[in-house]
């Protein structure tokens, strides 16, 4: 905490070109400021974080610098999204209060010249003299990336080992490769690829959930008022998840509000138009609040025993919030899978990954009794999950991931001990780490790893993907081939054992699967509520 204030972060976050953008990440910084130095002061009681060296990091958040065409900052109290901004200020906050030199820009033209060192050469970036690197470590997300690849590719080639991509959804192989698309392992051809061809360690992507371990989970903090209650008092009361008006549009039916309605008084916080004319979109019982601040949000979950969701938005911060204030979510389940291959939300992202309900998190990581994925227009799936609410005790939950303490562990972690610039440093997380299992027919290593309760993690494939390495661990190959047309090697193929090993890194991929191969999959343990690191990785 040495020679760290708020007023100083705040400086920092004032005196930025374009600081009104940052004037909700302002207000929560404040808000949770006091719970940051208390996690801190744990975390260094664990771990020593003095001896690290501090690090000169540019954070350049493009969502914010495309604000004149997305408004995510004017929309911020109305309704507007506000997922990436909790992300960027919680990641902000972290690397802070970790004691490191962050500069934290809104404009392009702010980050460039803070790269170059001089606002002249902006029409001309070149790449600053060897041994004067403006950062070590660069975050940013698709927008700023995109921009440093048309206005600054010099730039772009000297850094781009240093970059980390803020990626909420996450970037699968198939879209980071900018080569000829493999046969074998990639679900449907492509297409206009919008985000991708970046050629990065997939690594270096980093999401808001713990959604594919190809990519590094980076995450946010829970608004938790920094504890979770031990018990809470609840009213018979719903909460409904949707905080703009176009949530309650798509409603097939809501019935299932009716269902709930019999048993709660059922509460929104919806915006994006006045209260007068939300109402119209909302069924007559609801009790609208309008959008609130997070403070008063708060006390409405504290309040309510049903946090409830309608479809969308997809795997947002909110349930997590409403689950360590105890409340019970209820979260849709889809009939079919959602992805880029029929929902428009996902049409440009660069993942095939399909989500079976609206907050796969919450589905997968926490499940019931806190968690009762749903069918919302069947009827009878409704009333059982509500009976199962009314005869529950609720009790307040939150992994320790989405904690301060959590957060401020994983990015200190990350921060040290990933590199993407040299390759000939000693892998991390430790190969002491690692096991090597092989997958079901048509199972990827994301599902076999899994399976046996480890993660798989991309830093291992290099060192499994040879010769030597198969012969020694026993893999048994009849033949063995290299591929450039593939996805989900290294592998067997078919039923004779033939091994194929990959020809080409930036294929390797923990989420690719086909129906004829088993894969060979590089795992490793992890630590309970803290996915992101092995169990020797601090
Ligand atoms: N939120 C808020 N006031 C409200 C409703 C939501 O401050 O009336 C906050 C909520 O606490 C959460 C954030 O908005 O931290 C993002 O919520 P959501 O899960 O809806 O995600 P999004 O779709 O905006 O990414």
């Amino acid at each position: 905490l040495k020679g760290t204030s708020m007023e100083k972060l705040m400086d920092k976050l004032t005196k930025v070109v374009s600081e009104s953008r940052l004037k909700w990440i302002r207000t929560r910084v404040v808000r949770m400021y006091s719970y940051w130095t208390k996690a801190m002061k744990e975390f260094q009681s664990r771990v020593n974080v003095t001896d690290k060296p501090v690090k000169k990091i540019l954070i350049h958040v493009g969502v914010l610098a495309e604000e004149k065409s997305l408004h995510f900052a004017q929309t911020a109290n109305t309704g507007g999204p506000l997922g990436e901004l909790v992300q960027w200020c919680d990641l902000i906050t972290s690397l802070y209060i970790l004691g490191h030199d962050i500069q934290v820009t809104v404009e392009h033209n702010e980050m460039l010249s803070a790269l170059n060192g001089n606002v002249d050469t902006i029409k001309r970036p070149c790449p600053p003299k060897n041994g004067h690197l403006a950062a070590d470590i660069i975050f940013t997300d698709y927008y700023g990336l995109s921009y440093l690849r048309k206005k600054a590719i010099p730039l772009l080639q000297h850094y781009k080992c240093r970059l980390r991509i803020v990626d909420s959804f996450g970037t699968e192989a198939q879209f980071n490769y900018n080569g000829p698309l493999p046969s074998i392992g990639n679900p449907a051809p492509v297409g206009g690829n919008l985000f991708g061809k970046n050629e990065l360690n997939l690594k270096q992507y980093m999401t808001m959930f713990p959604h594919s371990p190809d990519n590094t989970f980076l995450g946010f903090v829970v608004d938790s008022k920094s504890n979770v209650p031990k018990s809470v008092t609840k009213k018979q009361q719903a909460l409904t998840y949707g905080k703009h008006y176009y949530m309650w549009k798509d409603l097939k039916s809501r019935r299932f509000l009716d269902i709930i309605h019999e048993h709660f008084e059922v509460h929104a916080t919806t915006g994006g138009l006045s209260l007068q004319q939300v109402k119209t979109y909302l069924p007559p019982y609801v009790i609208n609040h309008g959008v609130i601040s997070a403070g008063t949000l708060q006390k409405l979950l504290q309040e309510s025993k049903i946090f409830v969701g309608l479809g969308f938005p997809y795997e947002g911060p909110a349930p997590l919030e409403a689950i360590a204030q105890g409340c019970f979510f209820l979260n849709p389940k889809f009939k079919s899978a959602k992805s880029r291959i029929n929902t428009q939300f996902f049409k440009g992202k660069p993942t095939f990954r399909a989500l079976k309900s609206q907050h796969s998190y919450a589905e997968e990581f926490i499940g019931e009794p806190r968690v009762l994925t749903v069918d919302i227009d069947d009827a009878q799936a409704v009333k059982g999950a509500i009976e199962k609410i009314i005869n529950s005790e609720p009790s307040p939950y939150l992994p320790f991931e989405f904690t301060h303490e959590g957060m401020l562990e994983r990015v200190n972690a990350l921060l040290h001990n990933q590199d993407f610039c040299y390759r000939d440093k000693p892998s991390w997380p430790p190969l002491t780490s690692r096991t090597v299992v092989t997958g079901r027919e048509g199972q990827s290593c994301k599902d076999a790893c899994l399976q046996k309760d480890l993660v798989c993690e991309p830093a291992y494939f290099e060192s499994i993907n040879n010769a030597v390495f198969l012969k020694k661990a026993s893999f048994p190959c009849h033949t063995m081939t290299v591929t450039r047309g593939s996805l989900v090697a290294p592998a067997y193929l078919g039923q004779d054992n033939s091994c194929v090993l990959q020809a080409i890194p930036l294929l390797y991929s923990c989420t690719a699967y086909h129906q004829s191969v088993k894969r060979i999959c590089p795992c490793r343990n992890y630590r309970k509520g803290q996915v992101a690191l092995c169990k020797t990785c601090y």
